[in-house]
């Protein structure tokens, strides 16, 4: 028999394509770049890729060097995004991946330049503007100083332009126009310059169902894909979750009211009651805020979480299912049936995001695709 651990992760391979072609669809014709860094949010990024290789993503996105090396290992051929800069003496490693860097420091780009001369490379890259999220890019003020210094960078070849929104979940606020227009007053500089970059890009998942940016050609989306409503606007999409957490009830108990439950006491009985031990804990990545809040699902039905959520055990009340045996299934993300824990429902519980639910959760469980 093979072993199979108790807590593993389904990925519903059939959701992803199910998610990128709702994507696709909204594109109307502009290309897709999967973002699947943090390994897919936790989904795992190799498996991701290939399936949205497969269904048509032009591009992808990922954090650090170290997440392109796997991808191009399995075959991905597309172009790979490196938002989160190159490391020095990571240089030739990133012309040797073929990796296309975003652009927010003029230093980074000397340091590139001269090992693409040194290789006889041309390296493309994106420029990344700061147009309003205040976190990485040149700021529009700084760009002509930028443009003359890349004219003389004759190995970095600007492919792209990029700029990332601060606010695109919050589909009306017109913030998101004014960063659209601090962007196309950049772009005009770029193309002023003599630079005609291939790729205009702004929209992360909200903005590629909230908005229309005529000047963009290519999206990014990450969160949609994996099932993630990108804000509380867009309920009415239909995209469907792709993590599923699985585990199994290890111990079945019948306890008197009155009785405490896991550290702290801090449940306490009411009435007779009957626990499910399931073997899931905070280092399984089932946060510990869970405690006395989480649900979980048993045969289509919900139940809560009692008391402390443990390292590796996280105790159920399942005195209103009493035909549940020791061995059966408990899902505590995703769908069981008809049943549905979404990631936003459930991060909404701890004061946090379904993204950081999926990282937290997918990076510490084996995964198990289905639907390929
Ligand atoms: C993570 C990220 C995205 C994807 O954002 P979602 O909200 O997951 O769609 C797009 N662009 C950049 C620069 C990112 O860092």
């Amino acid at each position: 028999m093979n072993s199979s651990p108790a807590t593993r992760l389904e990925i519903d391979l059939a959701a992803l394509r199910h998610n990128f072609r709702l994507a696709r669809d909204h594109a109307a014709g502009r290309a897709l770049l999967g973002v699947v860094k943090a390994d897919a949010y936790g989904h795992g990024a190799v498996q991701v890729a290939r399936c949205l290789a497969a269904e048509g993503a032009e591009l992808f996105g990922v954090a650090h060097l170290a997440e392109a090396r796997p991808l191009r290992e399995a075959g991905i051929e597309q172009p790979i995004l490196l938002f989160c800069g190159v490391q020095p003496g990571d240089e030739d490693e990133v012309l040797r991946l073929r990796v296309t860097p975003m652009l927010f420091d003029l230093d980074l780009a000397g340091r590139l330049d001269r090992r693409a001369a040194a290789l006889g490379r041309k390296l493309p890259i994106h420029l990344k503007i700061d147009s309003g999220m205040g976190r990485v890019g040149f700021r529009p003020e700084e760009l002509p100083q930028v443009l003359s210094l890349l004219e003389g960078l004759a190995n970095l070849e600007l492919e792209g332009v990029v700029s990332h929104l601060a606010l695109a979940d919050e589909v009306e606020n017109p913030f998101i126009d004014e960063q659209y227009q601090r962007f196309l007053a950049c772009l005009q500089q770029v193309r002023s310059a003599g630079f005609a970059p291939r790729w205009v890009h702004l929209s992360n998942s909200a903005a590629l169902f909230g908005r229309e940016f005529p000047a963009c050609n290519l999206l990014r989306p990450g969160i949609c894909l994996y099932g993630g409503l990108p804000g509380p606007a867009f309920t009415d999409l239909d995209l469907q979750p792709v993590m599923h957490v699985r585990s199994r009830i290890a111990q079945l108990k019948e306890v008197p009211a009155g009785t405490g439950v896991s550290y702290g006491h801090r449940f306490v009985t009411a009435r007779p009651t009957r626990l499910a031990a399931v073997p899931i804990g905070y280092s399984d990545g089932y946060s510990r805020r869970f405690s006395n809040c989480g649900e979980a699902l048993i045969h289509d039905h919900r139940v809560p979480v009692a008391g402390r959520v443990c390292m590796n055990w996280t105790l159920l009340d399942v005195t209103d299912l009493p035909e549940v045996a020791v061995g059966d299934g408990v899902t505590f993300l995703g769908r069981d049936g008809e049943a549905l824990l979404r990631g936003s429902e459930l991060a909404d519980k701890i004061g946090t995001i379904d993204y950081e639910l999926y990282c937290q959760l997918g990076s510490h469980n084996p995964h198990f695709y289905v639907g390929e």
